[in-house]
């Protein structure tokens, strides 16, 4: 069997904290694979600069002169973690690719692991967080209580697994065919049907820096995945209305009675208000997320380019472009 070409696909976004060290960590681990037989010596690194502010294009360009392995793609601005994945997947080159964060907070001890899988037949292989003690509590309540309404939803995703995995190059160009811009990999993968394994690790803290994914993207993220795989909430808003109306039945038919049974019975207003505002409430939140799943398709319906690359750098991608 020839030895496959691996890439390593890590998008960076304002990561120069962290760049020196997460280039040093993996060229040796590179080294080692190749030296044990496992990847060929064509085998690199692709950085994708997702439109930083700070200096890690320069870091990038530099670590690329340095060592022949490092590669680098620069977008044209900042497009989100998913898009800039997407592009690194689409552009680089290579036998099989693995996604990794930048901050090097999954354990790269992994990487060899998910390589043997491959080698046995699987074309994607999934990194599973074993434990999240660096994590949080919060974000480890919120991460893993949102797969488990994932999971309770029906939408198929892996628990605690997030873009920690392996591609094989078929994989790849499958993933290629699905056009949404409403990008939500993890989500994507388990549609490709391929034969699979789990990888388990456990995670790390990111050793510099802060963390890019602030409340309010992560937030943004988990709703994108939701409403890009599943139509649970509008359901959810069939079955109130179903609630709302048999109860207003209900109400209908008790005033009613009051009204035969029970002579000069008071009218509280209490009764017509309280209902008043809470169907006016239920409404507006319905219409809300019939609008939120308006404007995916509204998204959707304009098929823009999820990104656009403005420089490539480094010798695995000039040999192919
Ligand atoms: N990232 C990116 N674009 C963004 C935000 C983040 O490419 O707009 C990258 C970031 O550089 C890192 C990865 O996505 O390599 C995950 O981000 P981070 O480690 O900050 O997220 P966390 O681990 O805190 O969830
Ligand atoms: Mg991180």
């Amino acid at each position: 069997m020839t030895l496959p070409v691996l890439g390593l696909v890590i998008p960076c976004y304002n990561e120069e904290e962290v760049l020196h060290e997460t280039t040093a960590r993996l060229i040796p681990l590179l080294g080692k694979m190749r030296e044990d037989g496992l990847i060929s010596d064509r085998s690199a690194i692709f950085y994708v600069d997702d439109g930083s502010r700070d200096r890690t294009w320069s870091l990038i360009e530099k670590l690329s002169g340095v060592h022949p392995e490092v590669c680098g793609i620069k977008l044209s601005c900042n497009r989100g973690h998913q898009n800039a994945l997407l592009c690194g997947l689409m552009t680089a080159p290579g036998d099989v690719l693995i996604s990794i964060d930048a901050d090097l907070q999954d354990d790269l001890d992994a990487i060899p692991q998910m390589v043997r899988h491959y080698r046995n037949g699987c074309d994607i292989v999934y990194g599973v967080r074993r434990r999240r003690d660096t994590d949080t509590f919060f974000k480890r309540f919120t991460a893993e209580g949102y797969y488990k309404l994932m999971a309770a939803m029906k939408v198929d995703i892996i628990f605690n697994h997030a873009d920690y995995r392996l591609l094989s190059r078929r994989a790849v160009e499958s993933l290629s065919e699905y056009r949404e811009v409403n990008l939500f990999l993890r989500g994507l993968v388990r549609l490709l049907g391929y034969p699979s394994a789990i990888v388990e690790y456990d995670r790390a803290e990111r050793f510099a820096g802060e963390s890019k994914y602030p409340l309010r993207k992560m937030a943004s993220f988990a709703w994108q995945g939701i409403t890009s795989f599943s139509i649970a909430p509008l359901r959810l808003i069939t079955m109130m209305g179903f609630v709302v109306s048999i109860g207003s039945l209900a109400l209908a038919s008790w005033a009613l009675i009051v009204k035969l049974l029970v002579h000069g019975a008071f009218p509280g207003w209490a009764s017509t208000v309280v209902p008043l505002y809470f169907l006016g409430g239920v409404q507006l939140l319905s219409l809300g997320t019939i609008g939120e799943y308006i404007g995916k398709i509204y998204m959707e319906s304009k098929g823009r380019p999820r990104f656009h690359v403005s420089q490539r750098l480094g010798q695995a991608l000039q040999q192919d472009h």
